[in-house]
């Protein structure tokens, strides 16, 4: 978990693990397919992020993986990016953006 804001975690229930280890098994049949029954009782969630721009308000939840894997932590307290509606490079976490923006 990131210091500096907070992610978003939801676990699935035990309906979507099935569903997500049965459709993984249908789609990747060149690799090892997934113990279904295993798969359901781990826990598994997503994670999201929600990111806003300090520009023009802008706001999205994106998927956790896809921010982190473009940002460098040792760099920057925050991943910063452009945003999709006035392509200012203005767009970051809410918790940063209230925390700017003096919003509690
Ligand atoms: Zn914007």
């Amino acid at each position: 978990m990131p210091k500096h804001f907070n992610t978003i975690k939801r676990y699935l229930s035990v309906h979507e693990k099935r569903q997500r280890a049965t459709e993984f098994n249908e789609f990747c049949d060149s690799f090892e397919t997934v113990d279904v029954d295993a798969f359901v009782k781990k826990e598994i969630f997503d994670e999201t992020i929600i990111l806003k721009c300090l520009n023009c308000g802008f706001q999205e939840e994106v998927d956790y993986d896809i921010i982190s894997e473009c940002w460098d932590e040792s760099e920057s307290d925050y991943p910063e990016s452009y945003c999709m509606k006035c392509n200012k490079p203005k767009v970051v976490p809410l918790d940063v953006y209230n925390k700017i923006k003096h919003i509690k």
